[in-house]
């Protein structure tokens, strides 16, 4: 199969169709109607196999979730994904491998009403990289900057899912059904909180996604807003799948907060907000089935405090940064 025979038939004419799409794939470039009321959002990730994940991770997978963490990050900004473009460097043309990932890529595209606008396709070592433009009303994209003292700091749904997942494949240990199963399809398949996201635009004061730990990714949050927190780790929202399997796997309480605190992957929003505006945000919350929980506080101290239920701070390390293999400091 030629580049062009790839193109064609896997990734040409395939998911949503936008009528602001002018010129799709095929030509030098894409073309898009921006609405004149609207700003840009620009973001882009790239997966590399054995980095990012297992080289024999299923190929639906690995398509999800490079569109996902994509998505993940528009959510954060509060805009809404309209576009996509993917770059895939591939060791080999194998058919079954093209369509499945094919099949997991427009899978989550035509949930969010993404459609894939152009591309590259090369032959190398297997890396996938994915581009997603989206929008927001002029000047309402929110920013990690904006935490202010009295807001109080709110995640989406449960966190630790993925990372015990992970733990478990390192460990080369299969996690018991049914509930081993839902934390393995919450690393391969995260769901962006997109629609979560945008609703918070105009309330959030500032926003990020959890990629690397709640820890990790609140520090960049607190030190672009100028602010610290006091984290209430007994708030810390844990699923039931979370916590059968970590009892089935006897770990401590302080092994699962550090999975739920700084393993990562989970993909959930951390986002702040006044106090005063709980109510709204829970009415907000009400129509979502991710859910949303407040963890902590924001204080004019910088640094991150994580108060147990007995008053006492807990120290963790922990946060995934490519560059700095050094354990990173809870900020505090
Ligand atoms: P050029 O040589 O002008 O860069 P290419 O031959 O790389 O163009 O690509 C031809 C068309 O196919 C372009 O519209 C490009 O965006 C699209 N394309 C290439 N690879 C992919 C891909 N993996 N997914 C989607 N579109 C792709
Ligand atoms: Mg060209």
């Amino acid at each position: 199969m030629t580049e062009f025979e790839i193109i064609r038939r896997y990734f040409t004419g395939r998911g949503t169709r936008r009528a602001d799409v002018v010129v799709g794939i095929g030509d030098d470039g894409a073309v898009v109607q921006v609405p004149s009321d609207s700003d840009l959002v620009t973001v882009v990730d790239t997966l590399v196999a054995g980095v990012h994940f297992p080289p024999e991770t299923h190929p639906a997978d690995i398509a999800y979730k490079a569109l996902a963490v994509n998505l993940s990050d528009m959510a954060a900004m509060g805009a809404t994904p309209a576009w996509a473009t993917l770059a895939v460097s591939l060791p080999q043309a194998d058919e079954a491998w093209l369509e499945a990932f094919a099949q997991g890529f427009f899978q989550l595209a035509e949930r969010y009403g993404v459609q894939l606008i152009g591309g590259d396709t090369t032959r190398g070592p297997l890396t996938i990289t994915v581009q997603v433009q989206g929008t927001v009303p002029t000047g309402g994209a929110v920013r990690r900057a904006g935490a202010r003292p009295g807001d109080l700091v709110y995640v989406t749904g449960n966190l630790g899912d993925a990372g015990l997942a992970l733990q478990a494949w390192r460990q080369q240990r299969p996690l018991p059904h049914p509930h081993g199963d839902d934390l393995v399809a919450r690393l391969h398949r995260p769901t962006p909180r997109c629609e979560e996201g945008a609703a918070l635009r105009g309330l959030a004061t500032a926003m990020i996604d959890i990629s690397d730990g709640l820890t990790a990714d609140l520090a960049h949050l607190l030190e672009a807003s100028g602010v610290g927190a006091t984290l209430d780790v007994e708030a810390i929202p844990l699923s039931a799948s979370f916590r059968a399997c970590a009892g089935d796997e006897g770990l401590t309480q302080e092994q699962r907060l550090r999975l739920a605190l700084t393993a990562g992957d989970d993909y959930e929003l951390c986002f702040t907000a006044p106090a005063a505006q709980r109510h709204r945000v829970e009415q907000v919350f009400a129509r979502f089935a991710s859910g949303c929980h407040v963890v902590g506080a924001i204080e004019e101290r910088p640094g991150l405090r994580l108060k147990q239920g007995d008053g006492s701070l807990l120290r963790l390390s922990g946060g995934y940064d490519h560059f700095n293999t050094v354990p990173q400091g809870d900020g505090a």
